[in-house]
């Protein structure tokens, strides 16, 4: 990424700015703070008008500030203070703040900053609906990062015994997740064995895999901030029907739901699609949760994928496609890709191989 690049995002969220009819806008959330900057400290703030922009940090982090963003920090304890100090002595009457992420006690500092001379006005989405679709740099690192969970899932797989312990699977994927580049686990990998694929996010435990078991996987790499987010449900040694039956049927779903990604398309439609698939089999009350997600700087980030999503898709969007089927006291099964949406059919960048 170039200063530029920040630049131009800055551009950007200024002009959504002026739609709303704000003249500034506190960004807080570290998330926004880095997607504006560049900046990747935890204790940024960033006060953005319509033509400049203020980068505030502590004392730790000046060097590290420069040499990320170009620009020149104000160093103070004090962020929220001095930089709704500095919107108010530029001329701001309008202060967008992000409604999602301030606290009470940020909210009571930037009142309290603002002395009754700029309207606080609290807005949601200024910076995440900019974040949706990504540039050809964050493609790059999203593509990276789907790889090499594929890579670290393929060889692992080739491990997978009875007597493996969830726990142990899960360490195993995450090692090859870092021996193979990446910076972290883009999340605590989950697997879910036997009876316990019945929780879509069931955490790892020491319950030994069994012959007969299906397991979930869901797991991805961290690269330069980018998530990656894939789900593979896998048998140990035989396979009972009704295991064959409900993997077919999420198999199905999944990719109905990827067949209704395309630039143009609801976000609501895609869950309808995959959902379709399920209800009609008679399953409707086990698939618990919407059927994806953006996928970016943040593993879980807009847009959403479910029933009263609003959000139509457009190029350059990424996004999961994840069914489930979750029957207590039997088990679950999921299969979730990560997908770049364009005009035409979508790229799906997470590759491992599925199947029981
Ligand atoms: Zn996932
Ligand atoms: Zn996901």
């Amino acid at each position: 990424m170039t200063y530029e690049q920040y630049s131009s995002r800055r551009l950007a969220v200024s002009g959504a700015l002026a739609e709303r009819g704000c003249d500034a806008v506190l960004v807080t959330a570290p998330v926004n703070v880095r997607y504006l900057t560049g900046f990747t400290g935890s204790n940024g703030a960033v006060l953005l008008t319509r033509d400049s922009v203020s980068l505030a940090t502590d004392g730790r982090y000046d060097e590290q500030a420069q040499r990320e963003t170009g620009l020149t920090p104000t160093i103070t304890r004090a962020l929220l203070r001095t930089l709704v100090t500095d919107a108010r002595t530029s001329g701001a009457r309008s202060l967008a703040i992000e409604r999602d992420h301030v606290t009470l006690a940020h909210f009571e500092a930037i009142a309290d900053a603002a002395e009754g001379e700029l309207t606080l006005t609290p807005c949601a989405g200024l910076v995440e609906n900019e974040r949706m679709r990504k540039d050809e740099t964050e493609l790059g690192c999203l593509r990276r990062a789907a790889a090499i969970a594929d890579a670290a899932f393929t060889a692992v797989k080739q491990t997978v015994s009875p007597g493996m312990t969830e726990r142990e699977l899960a360490d195993a994927l995450e090692e090859a997740m870092r021996r193979g580049g990446a910076d972290a686990p883009a999340f605590a990998t989950i697997v879910a064995a036997g009876v316990n694929g019945a929780e879509p996010h069931h955490q790892p435990t020491s319950y030994a895999l069994a012959l007969g078991d299906l397991v979930t996987v869901d797991m991805g790499a961290r690269v330069d901030g980018y998530h990656s987010d894939m789900t593979r449900t896998f048998a140990v040694g035989p396979v009972d029907d009704w295991q064959r039956e409900l993997y077919g049927l999420v198999d199905a779903a999944q990719r109905a739901g990827c067949a209704a990604v395309v630039a143009g398309a609801g976000t609501a439609e895609v869950d309808a699609a995959a959902r379709a698939v399920i209800e009609n089999a008679g399953h409707g009350e086990h698939f618990v949760h919407g059927v994806g997600h953006g996928v970016g700087l943040q593993i879980h980030e807009s847009p959403m994928l479910f029933g009263a999503s609003e959000v139509v898709l457009a190029d350059g969007m990424v996004v999961t496609v994840e069914p489930g089927i979750y029957v207590p006291g039997r088990g679950g099964i999921r299969i979730e890709d990560t997908l770049i949406v364009s005009a035409d059919a979508p790229e799906v960048i997470t590759r491992a191989a599925r199947g029981l």
